[in-house]
């Protein structure tokens, strides 16, 4: 049997992302996907005849402001973005919303006297976001390309949404700022968080909130096909327990959570850095319910109709709430919850007349208890008659998300905890790709940046590689 250079083990798009790099670069790869088709997150099945759900990802502001994966040729291998002009929208009581448009002066239209605060705290990165996405899209430890942007973002960003919502009045701006630090799945008092809201912000309107037509699947199956088209093979449904489950490799690169890292990797890995990867921590986890709705969601405020991407949860100081209960361990009786509604422009996701919409909470760690309630309460609550339109429901547990991919540990659908020491310590800080093997390499959103798809974990993994054992 002939050594490959590479081995991948995963193929969620950090997995892909790096096989690409490498086979790119001229170098031969084969993947080894556990599951019955690539993707990880970027998975679309069909729960009932025309109806696709997206199991994960739907909404992808990082992939198309990805310096990596943005450039790849995927109109080539059948990826079409459909960009809404509302990148998200966030309903508040009394029919009122805040919209965050593509647009910065039609968002600003709707701030009232934060306009003017929004447009220059947000405005020059979302305006320089090419710049900033190489920087803060990077290894933590690195030279920055732009350091005067990096830094200005970074001092800002070190800070807490908590913090950063003082500088906006209106409850619109606030609520604008708590659901982009949802994102982060930390309390919104946590250092840090505001970086995430601004990032996500600045994204609004950079590039915007697209989907793919078809499905996030289409998107794993186009990066599959660039991939195959450079050459590389790919195997799916075998699972990787110990290295002799491998083929011979040069490198091996995991897209797999750091547990699993040690695990297979075992006294081939140094202990102390296997000591490392277990004090990692995971994030909390999700609750997830796809619904099949009788027509569209109700919503009070028609501009919230025409946004793909809704934040459900109230005023910054109740989606405050309900992340600090997750944080603290306990469920929140009324949960922030992100809605996708991808019907609103892509009409192949569901049988004409229906729509098909998910919508998840945070829950702690290995959650078990029932959220559906909850979560219905919510949208009902901006969306009256929402209940009377559901025809069916489809629910995934913590467990439910970690039995179909390992790397959602307790339904961590991030990658590992958030927090500031993981932000830049991801497994840790310097050579975070690198493992204390020369062979092996980590790729998946446990190393910076972090969760989300943007394929640059993978492609920082793959040059690390390319620079080390494969140059
Ligand atoms: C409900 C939900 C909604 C989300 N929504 C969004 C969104 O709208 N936008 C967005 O940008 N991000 C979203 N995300 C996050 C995004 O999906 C992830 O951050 C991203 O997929 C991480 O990519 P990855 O390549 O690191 O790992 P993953 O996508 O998790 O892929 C890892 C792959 O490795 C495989 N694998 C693991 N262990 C082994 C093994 N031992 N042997 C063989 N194969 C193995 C798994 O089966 C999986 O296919 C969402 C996630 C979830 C769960």
């Amino acid at each position: 049997m002939t050594t490959l250079d590479a081995v991948v083990v995963g193929s969620g798009p950090n997995g892909l992302a790096a096989a690409i790099t490498m086979a790119a670069a001229g170098r031969s790869v084969h993947v080894v996907e556990g599951a019955d088709r690539v993707g990880g997150g970027l998975r679309t099945d069909e729960l009932a005849p025309g109806v696709h759900r997206d199991h994960c990802a739907t909404v992808f502001p990082f992939a198309v402001g990805s310096p990596y994966l943005a450039a790849l040729p995927l109109a080539d291998h059948g990826v079409e973005w459909l960009t809404p002009d509302i990148s998200f929208a966030h309903p508040l009581d009394g029919g009122r919303a805040a919209v965050a448009y593509r647009s910065i002066d039609a968002t600003v239209d709707g701030l009232g006297v934060d306009a003017k605060r929004y447009r220059s705290l947000i405005g020059p990165l979302a305006s320089r976001w090419d710049d900033l996405a190489v920087d803060v899209l990077g290894p933590v430890v690195h030279l920055p390309d732009h350091p005067l942007l990096l830094a200005r973002f970074g001092v800002r960003g070190m800070r807490s949404s908590a913090h950063l919502r003082k500088r906006f009045s209106t409850d619109e701006a606030q609520a604008l700022v708590a659901g982009c630090a949802g994102h982060s799945v930390l309390p919104l008092q946590s250092p840090g968080t505001a970086a995430v809201a601004t990032l996500f912000l600045a994204s609004a309107h950079a590039r915007g909130w697209p989907l793919v037509r078809g499905g996030a699947g289409v998107l794993a199956s186009g990066l599959e096909s660039l991939l195959v088209s450079l050459g590389a093979t790919v195997e799916t449904g075998r699972r990787i327990n110990t290295l002799a489950d491998l083929p011979p490799a040069k490198v091996v690169v995991f897209d797999t959570d750091p547990g699993q890292v040690s695990a297979i990797a075992g006294t081939e890995l140094s202990r102390g850095y296997r000591r490392m990867l277990g004090r990692f921590q995971q994030g909390p986890g999700v609750y997830k319910v796809d619904f099949l709705l009788d027509g569209a969601v109700p919503w009070a405020n028609a501009a919230v109709a025409e946004a793909v991407t809704v934040h459900v949860g109230g005023s910054f100081d109740e989606c405050a709430a309900a992340e600090a209960t997750v944080a603290a361990g306990n469920h929140a009786d009324q949960p922030f919850v992100l809605v996708a509604q991808p019907g609103v422009l892509d009409a192949t996701r569901a049988p004409t007349g229906h729509h098909l919409v998910w919508a998840y909470c945070h829950v702690p760690s290995a959650s078990t208890l029932d959220m559906s309630a909850a979560i219905e309460r919510q949208i009902e609550r901006f969306a009256p008659g929402f209940g009377d339109l559901v025809v069916e429901r489809w629910v995934t547990t913590t467990h439910g998300f970690e039995g179909l991919n390992p790397n959602l540990v307790g339904g961590d659908i991030t990658g590992g905890a958030n927090h500031l020491r993981q932000l830049v310590a991801r497994p840790r800080a310097r050579r975070p790709y690198a493992t204390s093997s020369d062979r092996f390499f980590l790729c998946s959103a446990s190393t910076p940046p972090g969760g989300g798809v943007h394929g640059m974990c993978g492609h920082h993994a793959a040059l690390a590689a390319l620079r080390g054992p494969l140059a």
